[in-house]
């Protein structure tokens, strides 16, 4: 299938916090664009969990940027991010890589030195391969019961398994 090579994570990792700078500088990255519903804290966390803020102070500190490239709206995203004050787009139209593009460009760093981080193949990750960089996908921390959404992880199924079978069962 033509769209196969951009559903294939380059890593499953259990949960945002087992994504070490140590990881991304081996995956090459200088910066980790990340998605935020799901990946880094449920719909319900309108503000960064403590955990989260301090997750984001170990990367910034160890020489990792981060900044946020979200679906969700701007309202959502600037007061997620107020405290922050990350480099962070809403909207961003996933699997569109137009604001993992403009994200990069605000950091200062090329495309060579991104990783992205997200929970979705059909979005996160498809974004990410086409725009050419490597992807961390971790698993929904709370999914959406949603019909549409049930829909979407049932076409994710397939490659899931095809990423289990290749590179083991092993997650970090
Ligand atoms: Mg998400």
């Amino acid at each position: 299938m033509i769209f196969e090579k951009w559903l294939m994570p380059d890593l499953v990792a259990e949960t945002y916090l087992c994504v070490t700078p140590e990881l991304v500088k081996k995956m090459g990255g200088k910066a980790l664009l990340c998605d935020i519903d799901n990946t880094l804290a449920t719909y319900d966390d309108p503000t960064p969990p403590d955990t989260l803020v301090k997750w984001i102070e170990e990367m910034q500190r160890e020489g990792v940027s981060v900044a946020f490239v979200s679906n969700n709206s701007w309202e959502r995203v600037r007061l997620f991010n107020k405290e922050l004050g990350l480099v962070a787009y809403a909207k961003s139209a996933k699997p569109s890589y137009k604001n993992l593009k403009a994200a990069v460009r605000d950091l200062g760093i090329g495309r060579e030195d991104a990783v992205l981080l997200g929970d979705q193949l059909l979005t996160d990750c498809a974004a990410g391969k086409r725009f050419g960089i490597p992807c961390i996908i971790v698993p929904p921390i709370k999914d959406r019961t949603s019909a549409f959404f049930r829909f979407k992880r049932w076409l994710e199924k397939p490659y899931m398994k095809k990423y289990y079978r290749v590179n083991g069962k092993k997650e970090i």
